[in-house]
């Protein structure tokens, strides 16, 4: 028995040993196609000599410095390709340690500019439910996975919660997809004005739910929407890009596709390719001369911010994505899983959904494609189908529906953007294959 904490207490997860391109090689020599870059981490693939070089590169060089005493040239010429690809005044770059640091930090940001500004009373933040933000005690709190927030709750800021956007499955028979969103953005009006916009800091959404209901977008106006109640309400715009964000939706931000430019937005995930640890926080320039012309010191901090290691394999990560120009090929490798999944996985009984945007593709189950009723929990389908489809050399992230028993079990794919067309047929064969003998 491993010594390790691990997720489960009771079974120990199989070992890996190597991994290049899309698979993964586990000890007995088993290979895996890993079709969802862990959890939508490894967008360039496994073992990128280019990665790796720069990493070596900057190891021999330099491989940390604290902040206190140094910044580091590749951090800064991150901080630089991050900020000249970004849309709008998006000027600024944190960098911290994975997704739950930087929404921690995205959240603390906003707080600290009310306060720089003079309206100390803003406390609260509106988030909504079915959305991951991740573990920590103020990611979990914006949160609204209740499996996740159950036990804890009590330890949590109070959150002011609106529905997510989740057409397939909230949108009602007798309305448009418009008036759908209008009910979803009159919600959230609602829900300002009850709180008192003066009391508000901001509203965080994932722009592209990713593990609490599977690559769900959003519906097309809602984000320009909310967009517009921030405005009109002085509010900010959190946009949680941690697993959706940094090529994987198509564009280097999910957002763009919505027309859309946040207050401050979260990247992690992909930002550095599983190649190591790395999240970060970009912030508009008024959020940042605010706090420049205030107390000048961000009141926040973590031992491995800007972390030059990290920050050499992000950078060669990014780059290579620009140079390849790999966004074009999540469109079309996208478009073409997107259609294999409808056409494929969507003739069959128990397939309620698919969804997605670019290689971040979503399957939800259901036991009745008319009345979209979720399995039992109980069954835990989606772990058996995880199991299969391991046991068949594919691994792709299938999930729990969540506590409230709305929502079903689902599948999360999102390989590499280097996926090639036989790779993705695979992944969609053999999904078919697990899904109907797991759902018989
Ligand atoms: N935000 C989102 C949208 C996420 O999907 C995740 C991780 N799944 C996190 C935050 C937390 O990131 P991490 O696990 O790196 O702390």
């Amino acid at each position: 028995m491993s010594q390790i904490i691990h997720r489960s207490l009771r079974t120990t997860p199989a070992v890996a040993v190597s991994a290049q391109g899309a698979y993964i090689t586990d000890i007995h020599g088993k290979r895996f196609l890993d079709a969802c870059g862990g959890a939508a981490v490894s967008c360039l693939g496994h073992g990128h000599p280019e990665v790796l070089a720069a990493m070596h590169r900057q190891i021999d060089q330099l491989a940390y410095a604290h902040t206190s005493f140094f910044t580091s040239e590749t951090v800064e010429q991150l901080a630089a390709q991050l900020t000249r690809t970004a849309p709008g005044d998006l000027n600024y770059a944190y960098f911290v340690s994975g997704g739950s640091e930087a929404v921690e930090t995205a959240l603390k940001l906003a707080r600290q500019y009310f306060v720089e500004i003079g309206q100390p009373e803003r406390t609260t933040f509106i988030a909504r439910k079915q959305s991951y933000h991740g573990n920590t005690l103020g990611a979990l709190a914006v949160g609204g996975n209740e499996w996740r927030r159950r036990q804890f709750a009590p330890l949590l800021m109070d959150v002011v919660r609106v529905s997510a956007c989740n057409e397939y499955r909230d949108r009602r028979d007798d309305e448009s997809q418009q008036q759908y969103t209008q009910r979803l953005l009159n919600e959230l009006e609602e829900a300002i004005l009850t709180t008192g916009p003066e009391k508000i800091i901001g509203f965080c959404a994932e722009t592209v739910v990713g593990a609490t209901t599977g690559a769900t977008p959003p519906t097309p106006g809602y984000f320009q929407g909310v967009r517009r109640l921030c405005d009109k309400y002085g509010i900010l715009y959190i946009a949680d890009e941690v697993m959706c964000g940094m090529g994987r939706t198509g564009t280097l931000h999910a957002f763009e596709q919505d027309g859309v430019i946040p207050d401050i937005v979260t990247i992690a995930k992909g930002l550095g390719g599983g190649y190591q640890p790395i999240g970060a926080v970009l912030a508009s320039e008024k959020i940042v001369a605010a706090l420049q012309a205030g107390s000048g010191l961000f009141q926040h901090g973590h031992t491995y911010i800007c972390h030059a290691t990290a920050a050499a394999a992000a950078l060669a990560v990014q780059q290579v994505i620009e140079r390849d120009n790999l966004l074009a090929q999540v469109q079309q490798q996208g478009a073409y899983l997107q259609q294999a999944l409808r056409e494929v996985l969507g003739e069959l009984l128990h397939v309620g959904d698919t969804r997605g945007r670019g290689l971040f593709a979503g399957v939800e189950l259901v036991q009745d494609k008319a009345s979209k009723t979720p399995f039992d929990p109980a069954l835990k389908l989606h772990a058996a189908i995880k199991a299969q489809c391991m046991a068949r050399g594919l691994m792709v992230y299938p999930m729990g529906g969540t506590l409230d028993g709305q929502y079903g079990d689902h599948i999360l794919i999102a390989p590499p953007f280097i996926v090639t067309r036989p790779q993705l047929d695979f992944v969609v064969d053999t999904l078919h294959q697990v899904i109907s003998e797991e759902t018989r």
